[in-house]
């Protein structure tokens, strides 16, 4: 619908999966808890990493909104 909005998500993506080759890091992964989908290990939750249970702040308010479903 958007090409050139695809075009750009295919670029980035390939290039993250040649930095991910080349740098071969091994980051920890989890199973984000919303959408299923596995996420890696990012800088800033090297203090809460174990308690982090979503792939990001969007899925963390989805979740959150999902559980809380009395009206207020
Ligand atoms: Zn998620």
């Amino acid at each position: 619908m958007i090409p050139a909005l695809i075009f750009f998500v295919m670029a980035s993506y390939n290039q993250k999966a040649k930095v991910r080759s080349m740098k071969k890091q091994h980051l920890p992964q989890k199973i984000c808890q919303h959408c299923q989908r596995p996420y890696t290990w990012r800088k800033k939750w090297e203090k809460v990493w174990l308690e982090v249970r979503f792939c990001s702040t969007a899925c963390s308010t989805a979740a959150r909104r999902n559980r809380k479903q009395s009206p207020q």
